[in-house]
C-alpha cells in the first residue's frame, strides 16, 4: 500500500472507530491514528520553481513545488503580468532556498514565516511569489488527503460557481448583440463596457499628442464624455433586454472621486448587480461618502495587496463584494481567512478573475468559491485552445457557471514541455499610460 493509501485508510479506519465506539477517551484515539501512520516520513519540499509560460501570450508564472515523495508535486498560481520577471526571481532565488527542507504539510506555518522572510512585506511582487507557493501547498495536500481542495476548505456549499461575463461594443447597437448573445450562452450576470475601461474611443481630442507631450502611442480618456455614456448604456441596455439579466459595471478608478460618486447615484435607478473600483485604492477614504450617497452594491479590490486595504472597508460595511485578486494578496491561505472575515460582515466574494490569472489560479478561485458560505459571483474566463493544452485539468464553464474537476488539489496540472514552446512576449509588459486631453495621467 503506498502511504496516500495507507494514510486514506488510517483516516477510515479512525472515522469507523469512532463511529462504533463512541465512548471511546480521545488519548486512545489519539493513539490508534499515532499507531496506524507510525513510521511514515515527513514530507519535504525539495524544490520550489516558478515556470513562465504565455500560450495565450499573456504572461503567467506558475510554481511548482516538489517534494521528498517522488512524483508528489503542486502547482501554485503567482501570475503578475505586468511584472513576471521579478516573481520569477522571487519565487527561485529567495522562495526555493527558504522553503527547501520545510515540512510540506505545514502550510499555515509556512506562510506564516515566507511572508516575513522578506522583512519588508505586502508588496505586488513578493505576494504573488508566497502565492504561487502556498498555492502549491494546498494542491499537495489535497494529493495527500486524495480529495480536491474544496474537500479541505469544508466542502460544497453550492454545486458550481456563478459566473458573469464581459460584454463590451463600442457603440449600443453593438453592446445590446454582445450582451444577447452572452444571454442566449445562459449567463445571468453580464459586465456591460462602451468600448475599452473609460470608454476612450469617446473622447475627441487628444491636444497631448498635438503638443507632442508623452508618446503618440499613449492612450486618451476625459471623464465628461465616458460618464454621461455610460448612463445612457445603462438605461439602453435595460429596457432592450429587460429586468432579469443582472448588470455589472468596472469604471476602473478612472475618473475625479466625486464624478463617480454622482455616476454610481445615477445608476442606481438602473439596479445594477454591482459598480466595479469606483476610486483608486488611494481613494479608499471616499467609501463613506459613497455609501451615505446611494446604496447601489460596491465591489472593490483587484489593487489591493495590503490587509490594510481591506479590513477597514469591510468591518465598516462600505463596500458589498470584495474583489482581490489572490494572488496579488498572497493566496489561498490569506484569501480565506479574508473570505472568513467578509462572512461577518455581509460581504461577499467576487475574485479577480481575468486572463491574467492561470487556469491554477482560477482552479484556485473556484475551489474556495465552492466552499463559502458567503459567495458572491465569479468573473469568468475563456481559455484558448492552447491554455487548455498547456493546462490539462483547467477549470470548465456550462450554463454560466464554472465547474472544478474532482482529482485531487487543485485539479490542474502543467505540460512542462508545451509551457516551454510558448515563452513570454519580447515586449516586457506595462500598463499603457490613459492621459487627459491636456496630458495629464489618469490613475488606473
Ligand atoms: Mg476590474
Amino acid at each position: 500500500m503506498n502511504r496516500r493509501n495507507l494514510i486514506k485508510g488510517a483516516g477510515l479506519g479512525l472515522a469507523t472507530g469512532l463511529f462504533s465506539m463512541a465512548s471511546k477517551t480521545e488519548e486512545a484515539i489519539a493513539s490508534e491514528y499515532a499507531k496506524a501512520t507510525k513510521g511514515l516520513p515527513r514530507l519535504k519540499i525539495t524544490n520550489v520553481k516558478a515556470i513562465l509560460t504565455a500560450p495565450q501570450r499573456i504572461r503567467l508564472c506558475v510554481v511548482k513545488v516538489e517534494t521528498s515523495e517522488p512524483g508528489l508535486y503542486g502547482l501554485g498560481c503567482a501570475t503578475f503580468n505586468q511584472r513576471p520577471l521579478p516573481v520569477a526571481v522571487a519565487v527561485d532565488k529567495y522562495l526555493n532556498p527558504f522553503a527547501k527542507g520545510r515540512d510540506a504539510d505545514n502550510i499555515e506555518d509556512m506562510w506564516q514565516n515566507a511572508y516575513t522572510s522578506s522583512y519588508w512585506r505586502n508588496g505586488p511582487v513578493l505576494n504573488n511569489a508566497l502565492s504561487g507557493l502556498d498555492q502549491a501547498l494546498w494542491d499537495i495536500k489535497g494529493k495527500r488527503a486524495n480529495m480536491p481542495v474544496y474537500q479541505l476548505l469544508g466542502g460544497k456549499c453550492r454545486f458550481a460557481a456563478d459566473c458573469y461575463t464581459h460584454c463590451s461594443g463600442r457603440d449600443l447597437k453593438q453592446l445590446e448583440s454582445s450582451v444577447r448573445r452572452a444571454m442566449k450562452e445562459n449567463f445571468r450576470h453580464i459586465r456591460i463596457q462602451l468600448g475599452g475601461y473609460g470608454s476612450p474611443h469617446l473622447s475627441e481630442k487628444p491636444h497631448f499628442k498635438d503638443a507632442e507631450f508623452g508618446l503618440s502611442s499613449d492612450s486618451h480618456m476625459d471623464p465628461g464624455p465616458y460618464v454621461r455614456a455610460t448612463i445612457k448604456m445603462f438605461e439602453h441596455i435595460r429596457s432592450a433586454c429587460g429586468e432579469e439579466v443582472e448588470l455589472l459595471h468596472d469604471i476602473h478608478e478612472r475618473i475625479p472621486p466625486i464624478q463617480a460618486i454622482n455616476l454610481v447615484k445615477e445608476l442606481e435607478k438602473y439596479h445594477p448587480f454591482f459598480i466595479e473600483d469606483p476610486f483608486a485604492p488611494e481613494d479608499n477614504g471616499y467609501f463613506k461618502l459613497l455609501r451615505q450617497q446611494t446604496s447601489t452594491p460596491i465591489a472593490m479590490g483587484e489593487l489591493f495587496n495590503n490587509p490594510h486595504e481591506w479590513v477597514g472597508l469591510v468591518s465598516e460595511r462600505l463596500i458589498d463584494f470584495i474583489r482581490v485578486h489572490i494572488s496579488q494578496i498572497g493566496g489561498l491561505t490569506v484569501a480565506r481567512k479574508l473570505a472568513a472575515l467578509c462572512e461577518w460582515f455581509n460581504v461577499r466574494s467576487a475574485w479577480h478573475g481575468p486572463g491574467d490569472v492561470s487556469p491554477v489560479g482560477h482552479a484556485a478561485n473556484a475551489h474556495l468559491d465552492l466552499a463559502i458560505p458567503n459567495f458572491g459571483i465569479q468573473e469568468s474566463v475563456r481559455f484558448s485552445d492552447k491554455t487548455k493544452e498547456v493546462f490539462p485539468g483547467y477549470p470548465t464553464m456550462k450554463d454560466g457557471y464554472m465547474y472544478v474537476n474532482e482529482a485531487p488539489g487543485l485539479g490542474v496540472d502543467i505540460d512542462e514541455n508545451l509551457a516551454a514552446k510558448f515563452p513570454l512576449p519580447e515586449h516586457p509588459g506595462y500598463w499603457s499610460p490613459v492621459r487627459r486631453s491636456d496630458g495629464t495621467a489618469v490613475r488606473p
